[in-house]
């Protein structure tokens, strides 16, 4: 007896060290037609979910938010708790190994990869280029357009402010809306020129305001270009993929998940729980994966190694097995 309580003891304190991550709380009616908030916690890194009651002040913040969105007996989790899913490590491993041949379009074409032999000021020019023509636009058809400008003396803000709207939109097509873009290019050089003593913004704010340019493609360029990471890049992978695998939403009821609808959402709510030193990676890890396996249509959940836990495999027809579109 003394030592299975010495053992329980033992277990008491490895766990106490141990982070708890919230799963869901459950506002359950009681007898009293009043109502009690349970919450379900678990271990990081651990499998185990256990309950338990929420602080008084916990609970009021719960039932004001099952008061104003939803009915009784709902599961909710708040938006301010950390929303870290349970197994996100061994998902992020698992990922990890199906990447590691790096034979992904994006990993010899992706916009990480663009000028990666220029001066540095050249450089960041040539990734915020990749980045505002590769919306809509396969990693393949930018990262050819981007070696055209390059090929003719063009990749320079003060080349490109010589060039012609018409001349610049030849050369990069077929790039997705490629006279929209060689418009939106030009007058990009100009605020480079006016603003930011001819190199690109190094803020994510003066990067939004130059036309063409989003919240996604803001991230990317500062941390690809300026290697300073401010957010997740969330693109259409990264999107679909952080819902398929129930990293990001809102649990509203019956303790299913709610997809996000935007990318934004979807940053907003990675970026809740995911630490920072894997913010930069984790676009050109999902979005390979993506291209090669978690595809948009029918995923090859068949070849997967998280099949056996992804909330969505075998959700959507499978891919056929062999050959794979991209070797
Ligand atoms: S099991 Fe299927 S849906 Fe889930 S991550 Fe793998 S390929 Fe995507």
């Amino acid at each position: 007896m003394q030592g299975d309580a010495t053992n329980a003891m033992q277990e008491g304190l490895r766990r106490s060290s141990r982070k708890k991550v919230l799963v869901t709380a459950q506002i359950q009616p009681t007898r009293k037609r009043q109502k009690r908030v349970v919450l379900k916690l678990a271990y990081e890194n651990d499998h185990e979910i256990s309950t338990a009651q929420p602080s008084k002040e916990e609970e009021i913040v719960l039932l004001k938010m099952d008061e104003s969105e939803s009915g009784p007996n709902n599961v909710l989790v708040p938006s301010t708790s950390p929303m870290m899913p349970v197994r996100w490590k061994e998902v992020l491993d698992g990922i990890r190994k199906m990447r590691a041949s790096g034979d992904a379009p994006v990993d010899s074409m992706g916009c990480e990869k663009a000028g990666s032999f220029l001066p540095p000021k050249e450089r960041r020019f040539a990734v915020l280029v990749s980045a505002l023509l590769s919306s809509q636009t396969k990693d393949e058809v930018t990262h050819g357009a981007v070696q055209r400008l390059q090929d003719q003396g063009i990749l320079s803000i003060e080349e490109i402010a010589r060039a012609t709207e018409l001349s610049i939109s030849q050369i990069i097509y077929p790039v997705g809306f490629y006279t929209r873009k060689a418009s939106y290019l030009k007058k990009v050089v100009t605020l480079c020129q006016e603003k930011h003593e001819g190199d690109i913004p190094n803020t994510l704010k003066g990067l939004l305001d130059l036309p063409g340019i989003g919240p996604k493609m803001a991230h990317l360029v500062m941390n690809v270009a300026w290697e300073n990471v401010q957010g997740i890049c969330v693109d259409t992978h990264v999107h679909r993929i952080s819902n398929r695998l129930g990293w990001v939403g809102l649990s509203k009821s019956s303790g299913v998940m709610q997809r996000t609808k935007t990318p934004e959402q979807t940053r907003l709510s990675l970026e809740s729980w995911l630490p920072p030193e894997e913010w930069a990676a984790i676009n050109p890890l999902l979005v390979g994966f993506g291209q090669t396996i978690c595809t948009p249509l029918r995923p090859r959940c068949g070849e997967c190694l998280l099949n056996t836990f992804c909330p969505a495999a075998f959700k959507e027809a499978e891919s056929p097995a062999k050959p794979s579109p991209k070797k």
